[in-house]
């Protein structure tokens, strides 16, 4: 771990190297930042998630979400070069917004139970205990405690809430709290945090059925969403939110692909590119066919691309190893523009 066969992996409390010295490692070893993190996300995936990799879907057992039907995520670098995933999760059961509104709408038993679950596995809010935090106290480099059995006795289970409560107010502190930086106030945010920080304050969760919108209770303006679970278990900053609507399912698709498609290079960067290739084609004879030169342009602007393309180390070690951008529990088909467009004409 972190290029050190020394750590005692079976301690709770590791003896570790400083952040510094492990990501000065982590950047000589991309090979292991891109192991862990495929086995960081499959391990989410089946223990906490409840999916079966074998078999292509949930586990008869389920998991901290219910049972999920289908996911679809992408992987991505910080600007740091850290791999990350976003994910969308469909679940079992789960309804179209027009059905849930209609469900909302004319069932309070039906609404009381919505919130309740949503309540559950989505938190705003950290516990009100007493504990303090230590300067050096570092989440990512803990193993979580262990949970007793599920039938244990009763003062068992009383003493494990107050574990998690401990915990859960601890890592939510360390890594969920959010404090505004300068990138909160990139791409036009001058006034306002680009992450929508400091969120309002709701009471109670409500629906207004005038205009279609869910409310979700939320205490604490500055707690980024998260599950309990996988802030104890996972001990990793995350953000996670239901999508309700419509416009909000849309949002969450672009803000997603948007990682896939997104292009490192900036128009001005490609136009000045695309200028270079073209002052360095070669003057062609009469004898040249213009099928020959437009390849000939087409051969320069393309080297002159990949000659500039960059990519990170653990980037370049994700495709050797034949993963992907994305990350789907089914076989999907690609949507090419020219092949959307022509399913749509026909
Ligand atoms: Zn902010």
């Amino acid at each position: 771990m972190f290029g050190n066969q020394m750590v005692d992996l079976s301690k709770r409390f590791l003896e570790m190297p400083c952040g510094r010295e492990r990501a000065l490692r982590l950047m000589q070893d991309p090979m292991a930042a891109t192991d862990f993190f495929e086995f960081s996300f499959r391990s989410l995936f089946h223990h906490l998630l409840g999916w079966d990799f074998e078999a292509g879907r949930s586990t008869k057992a389920g998991g901290i979400l219910g049972f999920i039907r289908s996911f679809y995520g992408t992987s991505e670098f910080t600007e740091h070069g850290s791999l990350h995933g976003h994910f969308l999760i469909w679940l079992e059961g789960g309804l179209n917004p027009s059905e849930l509104h209609d469900c909302l709408c004319n069932s309070p038993k039906y609404q009381q139970r919505f919130f309740a679950y949503f309540e559950d596995i989505i938190h705003h809010h950290l516990p009100d205990t007493d504990d303090a935090i230590e300067p050096d106290f570092e989440p990512h480099i803990q193993r979580p405690p262990c949970p007793p059995e599920v039938h244990a006795p009763s003062d068992v289970m009383q003493e494990w809430d107050a574990i998690c409560a401990t915990e859960i107010k601890q890592c939510g502190e360390v890594l969920q709290r959010h404090c505004c930086w300068p990138v909160c106030h990139k791409y036009g945010n001058a006034d306002r945090c680009h992450f929508l920080f400091p969120h309002e304050i709701v009471d109670a969760s409500s629906f207004d059925s005038e205009s279609n919108s869910v409310v979700l209770m939320c205490y604490n303006a500055n707690i980024n969403y998260f599950n309990l679970y996988i802030l104890v278990f996972c001990r990793h900053n995350h953000d996670i939110k239901c999508i309700l609507s419509g416009r909000g399912a849309k949002a969450a698709m672009f803000y997603i692909s948007e990682y896939i498609t997104t292009m490192d290079v900036k128009t001005y960067e490609v136009l000045s590119l695309l200028s270079q290739a073209v002052t360095r084609i070669p003057a062609c004879g009469q004898d040249v066919s213009p099928a020959e030169s437009a390849k000939v342009l087409l051969h320069k602007c393309l080297s002159q691309f990949n000659g500039q393309h960059q990519v990170h180390a653990q980037q370049a070690v994700h495709y050797i190893q034949g993963f992907g951008d994305g990350i789907p529990s089914h076989e999907t088909t690609p949507m090419l523009s020219s092949l959307l467009i022509g399913y749509v004409k026909d």
